[in-house]
């Protein structure tokens, strides 16, 4: 499969729900199609949230086809379309991609309200972030919190919803590396892992009370998380412990 780089606009405006772009690759895979646009408002997935879905139209016929999911290859972004009786899009077609916006609005809640959890636990704990996972409206995340307790989730679920009604600002920034590993809370999420290759580092700070290196989506601010509620917490281990939470209005 010819190899070409997608501008992944994604990353530079979560808001953009669909866009018009040019089929630059196909591949037949088992499942279906498999196709690199020039552009793309997909999220290919990556750092616990899965990627987006949505359909495929081309200009031409008014054909489409459901996109089941995105990947990342490289600099491409591959969209993995669902077999169509009328067969799969020709490079060189002009499409237009549309994502399951409900969907993708729903993630960038849920992938915002674990970012604020995050940083609560964070300011408040001192307990670091080991991994994390979502679906639209609910998500976990895992911390090295020996002192977690039933009376302290309770607590931060309250300290969390206070902070989401406080209107933060969710910023976005891309940093030089040098400059990215300068902040030194950043460390927490691991950013020293990152491959010697990268250059530039995007971070994602919700405005006085969490900065992360990170690559999702999330909302502007936090008053469009709304309220969460902790629905779990485990022990998975004498450190691990695991928090899930969920929306209180997930659509
Ligand atoms: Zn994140």
């Amino acid at each position: 499969m010819t190899r070409v780089a997608t501008d992944a606009i994604c990353y530079r405006d979560a808001y953009l729900g669909a866009v018009e772009a040019r089929v630059m690759a196909i591949e037949d895979a088992e499942d279906g199609p498999l196709v690199v646009l020039d552009r793309t408002v997909f999220y290919p997935g990556g750092g616990g949230q899965p990627s987006d879905r949505g359909l495929m139209l081309r200009a031409g016929d008014g054909r489409s086809w459901t996109v089941a999911g995105a990947k990342k290859d490289g600099s491409s972004i591959v969209h993995a379309l669902e077999t169509s009786p009328d067969g799969p899009p020709t490079v060189g077609d002009r499409v237009r991609v549309d994502l399951d916006w409900a969907r993708r609005l729903s993630l960038m809640r849920t992938h915002t309200a674990l970012h604020a959890l995050c940083g609560v636990v964070w300011r408040d704990h001192g307990a670091l972030v080991t991994g994390g996972n979502m679906e639209p409206g609910s998500g976990r995340m895992d911390f090295e919190f020996e002192t977690m307790s039933g009376d302290l989730v309770e607590s931060i679920e309250a300290t969390v919803n206070a902070e989401l009604a406080m209107s933060r600002d969710v910023r976005v920034s891309v940093l030089p590396r040098d400059e990215a590993f300068a902040i030194p809370d950043l460390v927490r999420t691991k950013v020293n892992l990152l491959p010697a290759g990268i250059e530039e580092i995007r971070t994602v700070e919700i405005v006085g009370l969490d900065l992360q290196a990170d690559g999702g989506t999330h909302v502007a601010n936090t008053r469009e998380v709304g309220r969460i509620r902790v629905t779990g917490y485990e022990s998975k281990g004498r450190i691990n412990k695991r928090i899930r939470i969920a929306l209180e209005d997930p659509a």
